[in-house]
């Protein structure tokens, strides 16, 4: 199969102007400036048979997203079993324009459990996706799938970390500090021995000690500060501050998407993603050291307008385009910063080398966007149109086709 899409605004994440992109089974095979008439004209009937070409005129091509921080089995259970949340569908990912995600535990690690995290990741790559998982929960010690960090690592291939570990929360399972370094010293080697990032996804929570287990064990172990992606960091300002302490050591952040920003922010001091973009930007520190993930399926309180709990919601994908769009129309960032977050940024921590680009032999995984709303026109996930027109066009193997 090969599709070339025409006359598309490339951010990759930089600006680069209007390109052609060339794919073939599923793979970028080259992109550039009016590839359409160098490729397909003196060609052969045959070929140009083959080659779907869409023009894309007016829109902006994107690497597709990166989620790093997914429940996919669902999370929540905090309010009692019925406030367990349900599991993530195929198109609740695809139409937030999300191609590659990383599954995860949370705080119940014993009715949810690796067994089925794994499966689902499985199902969810045969229905089109690429999918990962941390091994883990918020508890120390691990839950492991085949009895050790280590060997998680080393023969599970869905397995590129673990998390998401709790600190500083009072859901944490308390681990002392050297509980803690061990954990993360297991997640280093086995990811070395591995091939694989090896990462550690570190659950903070609103608790006064904040980072303190990162800054002890980057000060007094041999662990390097890249062997971290601590999550939450926009929780509140004050938590905030001590994450762009951590940026400044090169350590990298990854902010939580919000469908509602500007009311979180109201209710209890969060962050917005765009304006922790604009202090990382003042602060100086690297365009590299920040990534945005969804929280997707995780329980969500919700509140009327007069700011009283209602009840319980379920966190969605579709925040990421939230934030991206709240930063660019409204807090008038450049996209190609912005989009670090979810593609290349995302794609150097976890050690995806096929991802996060639209460069040649990498993964057919793009974006179209409107030009003047930042809305998902159209999805393609490893050369398949996942999304058309604004709709999903390949669903999940039980979800209700619409
Ligand atoms: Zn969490």
């Amino acid at each position: 199969m090969m599709v070339l899409i025409k006359n598309a605004r490339l951010y990759n994440p930089d600006d680069q102007g209007i390109n052609d992109v060339l794919i073939v089974e599923g793979r970028i095979w080259a992109y550039g400036k009016q590839l359409h008439e160098t490729f397909l004209s003196g060609s052969g009937d045959w070929l140009n048979a083959k080659c779907e070409i869409v023009d894309a005129s007016g829109k902006i091509l994107t690497p597709g997203f990166i989620d790093s921080h997914v429940h996919l089995l669902g999370g929540g259970g905090e309010g009692g079993y019925h406030t367990r949340t349900p599991e993530i569908k195929l198109t609740d990912l695809t139409t937030a324009g999300v191609t590659t995600v990383v599954g995860c535990l949370g705080t119940d690690g014993v009715t949810r459990d690796m067994m089925s995290l794994v499966a689902k990741a499985r199902g969810l790559e045969t229905e089109g996706l690429t999918t990962y998982v941390y091994t883990g929960s918020y508890q120390i010690p691990v839950k492991t799938l085949t009895g050790g960090i280590q060997k998680d690592l080393l023969v599970i291939d869905k397995i590129i970390g673990v998390g998401e570990i709790a600190l500083s929360d009072h859901r944490s399972s308390q681990p002392t500090y050297d509980e803690f370094v061990r954990t993360v010293a297991d997640a280093r080697v086995g990811g070395m021995l591995a091939g694989k990032a090896g990462i550690v996804n570190i659950h903070l929570g609103d608790g006064a000690r904040k980072l303190d287990f990162l800054f002890k064990a980057i000060d007094e172990s041999e662990i390097p500060v890249t062997q971290y992606l601590p999550t939450h960091v926009n929780r509140n300002a004050e938590l905030f501050e001590s994450c762009i302490t951590f940026a400044k050591m090169g350590g990298t952040i990854d902010f939580t998407g919000s469908e509602d920003p500007e009311f979180w922010e109201s209710l209890d001091g969060e962050v917005r993603f765009s304006a922790g973009i604009k202090r990382l930007m003042e602060e100086g520190v690297s365009l590299d050291l920040f990534t945005l993930s969804s929280d997707a399926q995780g329980s969500l309180p919700m509140f009327n307008e007069k700011k009283e709990f209602v009840g319980l919601g379920v966190g969605s994908a579709k925040c990421l385009l939230m934030e991206i769009q709240d930063s660019v129309l409204r807090a008038n960032l450049p996209l190609e910063v912005v989009l670090r977050a979810v593609t290349t940024n995302p794609a150097r921590i976890l050690k995806l080398s096929k991802k996060g680009r639209i460069d040649e032999g990498y993964d057919a995984d793009l974006c179209l966007l409107d030009a003047a709303t930042l809305s998902i026109d159209a999805v393609m996930a490893k050369g398949k149109w996942m999304v058309r027109d604004s709709k999903p066009i390949v669903f999940g193997t039980f979800e209700k086709k619409y």
